[in-house]
């Protein structure tokens, strides 16, 4: 297309695409925003509206274009977002005026998927990395709360940001070569290439801030957001340094297996940790529960404070349920308050702000009766912020509009000027009256009315049956079905008065309305440790309140090695199964440290394994537990390798990721971590499997000693108990009911029986033929095995050698070559002259 021969609207349009090139361009045109071309055509068909063509210009070409009306337009932005896709928002920056062509345009705010902080339904976070030698510096921000921080970690810490915060867009520096572990964990996130300047252009100035690459993250971070939300910039908080230190580390895998925060099964979308724990009443109270839960605590005095304060929160339940009902007015103030920096909030959002300050001072009162350690502390230095709730209550009507250019915000009273011209407009009722009366009583006509409309202003309606009454000097406007519109001088005269009066008032109104919004504004540092209290409270009541409707016990924390439950639950299990859920005792000390738990499938040993692992997190992140009681022993973190049910027909990608996992907890557990591991080695042969599953536990037993509960059907494992350190035999328990299989789900001391598998047959009622047949089968393989063994035993290592060198000569034809080939290449391997290294 010639450029020449285009509009002058399309001509801007172009100009702006070009700048924003891979983002949506909604290009605003009178009521509507309008999308052009291959925008038009993806917008189209994501958005399911219409997709037409305008002819631009002279030349009879066609752009594709389709349109969505300007009220609307939040609804399809969230859409497109939601989609991946970024959307860069244009208006115009003038009002049309007669004799110009075409008004100014610009955009005014580029939305992406990491920066789109209207978003109610799931935290957004936004990323900026800058790796330096082999650490990563890490900065990242959630728009809508503005919470900023930032730390220098590992690679491995770096996954663990990823699968924490799961960024939906990551800004990363040209020519950045570690995608993979992003794509892996994350791989819908958006990645951001961004030149070296980013990483340079703000100065970042904060004592927090240490090191070159943190600075230089937090620049490219906030460099983003500046060139993207241009006229809407919220204010974040000051940078905060993310000391994952103080916390636990859970990995992705841990975080999935033990449902933490979403379950494995999505038909109960309720039935995860955060599920069962969640009583909070606001936005910011879910969000810090859901980091508490992500982030359980190492340091005993920690948790302890937590635990105190959900203890006396239990106790002193009435005050509590005060406090419960006034946090229940609470709007979500982090959100709030990211709106109202950044200029998009609308009186509506004023208001809700204002009906969450006006229990605040009602909430410090009620936490004055409190004297733990945190809540005392947040009691004195809760700040009500008692003197925005005045200006907001002052200024603002009590149910204002959600639009802040139409007027019906501000009180009477506020604006000297704004009351005058509040009068005259309320005073046009009356004279239109007046006239109206007036000229019926001239023209004779009794139907004669006044009134208004948006086309023609105020008008004069006549019915036909009395039309030769009308005076000359009214002026014919509109005709109707059954009347006629006029109007007279007088009455234009009259509505340009009025309507200049509205237009003033609106402008007025605006101007006190943003000049309020920027007065909160300026208090925001203040509002939001506000904000940060409140979640903290709302945390804790959920917390006690879970405890006292479930009735969780307190649990002792130590610094000792111990964990000692006392008829545990599985804290998921236990709410949403339908029968009784079997409570189980948990017992890892110094001697016992390593538990092999045997019994048949569906017996409840990964339930037991992994309430062991929950109960131990709850109590470490400050919760009362699903226990009668528990000691225990802080842990530095929990690792879990849990087979998914359908491991076996998985198949070997499933064995290697099986096993780099678990490579992974032997190499970075301590004696200080809990070990879950759950079916290690099933996805391979048996002797494969089992010889793999009693080294792990012999690694852990002589090099690791982490506290570990180890679920297997390999029942050969329970032989391990008194040769190998620190391992107790445990089984669940099956027995037999009026001739039926019943799984008990008690886990009790010692291995299972050995044949349970041919004893869950027979108690399921196979015939006893073949019950019989197969204790036979059984033990024929059993006496062949231990000969085999006993065998091997007794001859020297060179001799097991030779017999498997005749053996390997006999089968060798059936060998693939390249095994073949390594075979007799190690053959030729002189054993006695070689060094341990070679
Ligand atoms: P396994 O790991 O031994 O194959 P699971 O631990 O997966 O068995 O448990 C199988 C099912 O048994 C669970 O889904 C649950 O319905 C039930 N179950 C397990 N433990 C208990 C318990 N302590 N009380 C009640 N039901 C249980």
């Amino acid at each position: 297309m010639k450029k020449t021969k285009l509009t002058p609207a399309l001509k801007q349009y172009l100009e702006l695409k070009e700048k924003y090139k891979d983002a949506i361009l909604m290009f605003r045109m009178g009521d509507f925003y309008e999308m052009f071309f291959e925008d038009a055509e993806i917008a189209a068909k994501e958005l399911e509206i219409a997709l037409t063509s305008r002819a631009f210009g002279k030349s009879s070409e066609k752009a594709p274009m389709c349109g969505v009306p300007y009220h609307a337009v939040e609804t399809y932005i969230a859409k497109l977002v939601k989609k991946g896709y970024k959307v860069a928002i244009c208006e115009q920056l003038e009002e049309p005026k007669p004799g110009k062509k075409v008004v100014d345009r610009g955009v005014v705010r580029v939305i992406t998927p990491g920066t789109y902080f209207e978003d109610e339904s799931e935290d957004r976070f936004l990323m900026a990395v800058y790796p330096s030698r082999k650490s990563y510096c890490v900065a990242w921000t959630e728009l809508s709360t503005g919470d900023l921080y930032f730390t220098t970690v590992d690679k491995k810490g770096f996954q663990s940001l990823l699968s924490k915060f799961r960024p939906k867009e990551i800004i990363v520096p040209e020519g950045f070569s570690d995608y993979t572990g992003i794509k892996e964990i994350l791989p819908e996130a958006i990645i951001q290439e961004k030149d070296r300047s980013y990483y340079e252009a703000e100065k970042v100035v904060s004592p927090e801030v240490e090191s070159e690459g943190e600075r230089r993250a937090l620049s490219a971070l906030l460099t983003f957001i500046k060139e993207t939300q241009i006229q809407f910039v919220p204010k974040l908080k000051a940078p905060k340094r993310y000391t994952g230190e103080r916390f636990i580390y859970i990995d992705p895998q841990t975080q999935k297996n033990l449902e933490l925060v979403e379950p494995l099964d999505s038909r109960l979308p309720q039935a995860s940790l955060l599920g069962v724990l969640d009583r909070t009443k606001t936005g910011m109270g879910k969000r810090l529960l859901k980091f508490w839960i992500l982030h359980p605590l190492k340091e005993k005095e920690e948790i302890e404070k937590r635990l105190n304060a959900v203890e006396e929160l239990k106790e002193s339940f009435l005050v509590a349920d005060e406090l419960r009902e006034a946090l229940s007015k609470v709007y979500d103030i982090e959100r709030l308050l990211s709106k109202v920096t950044s200029g998009i909030a609308n009186p509506r959002d004023l208001a809700a702000l204002r009906s969450s300050l006006r229990v605040l001072p009602q909430i410090k009162e009620l936490l004055s009766n409190f004297s733990s350690e945190l809540l005392s502390k947040i009691y004195e230095n809760f700040d009500d912020l008692y003197d925005i709730f005045c200006e907001l209550e002052r200024v603002l009507v009590d149910n204002p509009p959600a639009t802040s250019k139409e007027g019906g915000i501000i009180r009477d009273g506020v604006h000297d000027e704004l009351d005058e011209l509040r009068r005259i407009r309320s005073e046009a009722e009356n004279i239109i009256r007046e006239i109206e009366e007036r000229e019926r009583k001239r023209t004779g006509i009794a139907s004669l009315k006044v009134g208004f409309n948006n086309v023609f202003g105020y008008y004069i309606e006549v019915s036909k049956p009395n039309l030769h009454l009308v005076p000359e000097d009214y002026i014919r406007k509109q005709t109707l079905v059954n009347a006629e519109r006029f109007i007279t001088p007088e009455l234009k005269e009259f509505e340009e008065k009025v309507l200049s009066a509205q237009e003033r008032i609106e402008k007025l109104e605006y101007q006190l309305f943003t000049e309020l919004r920027s007065f909160v504004s300026r208090h925001s540092e203040r509002i939001a440790k506000t904000a940060e209290d409140i979640a903290t409270i709302d945390v804790l009541l959920s917390l006690a309140k879970v405890a006292e409707e479930r009735g969780y016990t307190k649990p002792k924390i130590t610094e000792g090695y111990v964990i000692k439950i006392k008829d545990g639950k599985h804290p998921i299990l236990e709410k949403f199964l339908e029968e009784d859920f079997i409570p189980n005792d948990t017992l890892l000390t110094e001697k016992e440290f390593i538990l092999v738990v045997t019994g048949p499938n569906m017996g409840g040993k990964s339930v037991f394994l992994r309430q062991t692992a929950l109960i131990t997190l709850m109590a470490q992140m400050g919760s009362f537990v699903p226990a009668k009681s528990a000691e225990i022993g802080v842990v530095d973190r929990i690792f879990s390798r849990v087979g998914a049910a359908d491991n076996l027909s998985r198949g070997l990608s499933t064995f290697m990721m099986e096993m780099v996992e678990t490579a992974n907890i032997l190499n970075n557990a301590t004696k200080k971590s809990l070990v879950i591991l759950d079916e290690i080695g099933r996805g391979t042969s048996t002797y494969d499997g089992m010889s793999i599953a009693r080294a792990v536990i012999e690694y852990i037993s002589g090099k690791v000693g982490a506290k570990t509960l180890f679920a297997t059907h390999y029942h050969e494992l329970t032989e391990l108990e008194g040769k190998v350190k620190g391992v107790k035999n445990y089984h669940v328990s099956v027995e037999e009911v009026d001739g039926k299989v019943v799984f008990t789900h008690k886990v009790l001391p010692g291995a299972s029986e050995k044949s349970y598998g041919i004893h869950v047959a027979e108690l399921a009622g196979l015939p006893t033929e073949v019950i019989e047949r197969a204790k036979e089968i059984l033990s024929t393989l059993e006496s062949r095995e231990r000969e085999r063994q006993k065998e091997e035993e007794e001859l020297p290592l060179l001799k097991v050698a030779e017999k498997r060198e005749v053996r390997y000569e006999e089968k060798k034809e059936e060998l693939p070559s390249g095994v073949r080939e390594l075979i007799e290449e190690l053959q030729k391997v002189e054993i006695s002259t070689t060094t341990p290294l070679e």
